[in-house]
């Protein structure tokens, strides 16, 4: 079956990027349609991260008490455990502004909270289970997206001004102009699986590096979500070893883990997630734009994929929205001028991902572990004992030495290298709730 349908912004996938996008244009008085092929944002796999220049973004968009309202986690340090004891990279209580801290949210209540912000538009839609499967075409321009409703398994026509693909690493829409994105190589895929958390436990994110292990644990409130990182193309040797291998070797890594790691039952509770490091050349087509991880694919490290995409977000709205009110098509140029804007702090921030990929996490993955990871040490309070500054490597003791340093990878990762703000026409006064 084929419906035809109206709308002038078609905005592939709801993630960041694409919620983000919709609420901004919406806000704008700009109809827009996005697209999202699951029937909600409740998924095991979504960052947590919300940085400070995504709050600061927020407030001026009258969401920051909404935001507040949700159960959160703060992390205003960045730590690493080493053998050696634990050593702090980060201090983002150095931060500027009003937010000096990144909040831990799962990211379907962030999801969740745009969404429900941009419904309050009456131009905005948000169509889920939409599967976009290709593109509409007159000669090379985009003039639109076909898709198809998972559920009713109907086949729909969505013509568009402007097609905005926003759906990720794997985009479809990428393949169906016929993009391929430069590939960076990395080093790494990851383990994705969850733990208990309680009483007594590290409070926040710890990452522990050990030689042959990276693990990084992620405070979700009630649970842990852990990131093992494994050797790229390693899942099937480390499966072959075993659920019984790797609770041990969880539990050496993470002694409070310890008394838990029988609760993955088998490997299947493990999830492998490809990781991947790309960039396209061109992010735009006549009537087609690309942002957020469909232009580049950010790697985990830094955890700063999320921002980069909410910025490219704000990017987008913030110079298509006067050429989409005016109506007619968006010159080509226009959307050159986005990428313009958002193609070097994704470079920035890809070349140091390459940095650590190259310089610590192959090197750490490739080296075979010498024996058992040292215990990890907690004091009385559940807080990671720190390292003595001799046994440190010369970077981590000058951030010990001068604190004031660890203001510098704070901002890189809380705020970003170019962090974008909200135009006038999309602020708003603080909404309190309007939830039950
Ligand atoms: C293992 C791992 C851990 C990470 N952890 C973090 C972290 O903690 N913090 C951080 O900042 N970054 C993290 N990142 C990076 C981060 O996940 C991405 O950079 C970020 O999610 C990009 O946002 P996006 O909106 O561009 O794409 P996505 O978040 O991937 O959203 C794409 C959306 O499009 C939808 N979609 C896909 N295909 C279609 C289709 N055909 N039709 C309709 N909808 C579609 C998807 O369902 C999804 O909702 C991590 C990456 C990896 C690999």
């Amino acid at each position: 079956m084929m419906n035809n349908e109206h709308g002038h912004v078609a905005v592939v996938g709801g993630g960041p990027a694409g919620m983000v996008v919709g609420l901004l244009l919406a806000r704008a008085g700009v109809p827009v349609t996005v697209l999202e092929k699951h029937a909600d944002f409740l998924r095991d796999f979504r960052g947590d991260t919300v940085h400070a220049s995504t709050l600061t973004l927020l407030d001026e968009l009258g969401l920051g008490e909404r935001f507040a309202a949700l159960p959160q986690r703060r992390l205003d340090r960045v730590m690493v455990q080493l053998d050696a004891g634990a050593a702090q990279l980060g201090d983002l209580r150095r931060l500027p502004g009003a937010h000096r801290h990144i909040a831990m949210v799962p990211q379907w209540d962030f999801l969740d909270l745009l969404a429900d912000a941009a419904e309050e538009e009456p131009t905005f839609t948000l169509i889920r289970n939409a599967e976009v499967t290709g593109l509409l075409r007159e000669g090379s321009r985009v003039t639109g997206v076909r898709y198809t409703d998972r559920i009713a398994g109907t086949v729909h026509d969505l013509p568009a001004t402007l097609t905005v693909a926003c759906d990720g690493r794997g985009s479809a829409v990428r393949a169906a102009a016929g993009l391929r994105p430069r590939s960076f190589g990395v080093p790494m895929d990851v383990w994705w699986f969850r733990l208990p958390r309680r009483e007594g436990d590290p409070v926040g994110g710890v990452g522990r590096l050990s030689t042959g292990h990276f693990v990084v644990t992620l405070d979700r409130g009630d649970y842990w979500q852990c990131a093992y990182l494994i050797r790229k193309g390693g899942d099937a040797t480390l499966r072959a070893e075993g659920i019984e291998a790797f609770r041990a070797r969880i539990a050496a890594l993470l002694p409070w883990l310890a008394d838990r790691v029988g609760e993955l039952a088998s490997l299947d509770d493990v999830k492998l997630l490809e990781v991947r490091l790309e960039r396209l050349r061109r992010w735009y087509a006549d009537g087609l734009l690309f942002i957020g991880d469909a232009a580049h694919a950010m790697s985990p490290v830094g955890g700063v994929g999320i921002n980069l995409a909410v910025a490219d977000a704000v990017a987008a709205a913030r110079i298509l929205a006067p050429v989409l009110r005016a109506g007619g098509r968006v010159p080509v140029a226009e959307l050159r001028r986005v990428q313009l804007r958002r193609w070097w702090p994704t470079a920035l921030v890809q070349a140091a991902q390459r940095i650590a990929h190259r310089g610590l996490l192959g090197p750490v993955l490739n080296a075979e572990p010498s024996g058992p990871a040292a215990p990890v040490a907690l004091d009385g309070s559940g807080d990671l004992v720190l390292a003595p500054a001799r046994d440190l490597p010369q970077p981590l003791r000058l951030l010990r030495r001068f604190p004031a340093l660890q203001g510098i990878p704070a901002r890189l990762v809380a705020i970003g290298p170019l962090p974008e703000h909200a135009p006038a026409w999309a602020r708003r006064r603080q909404q309190a709730l309007t939830r039950p």
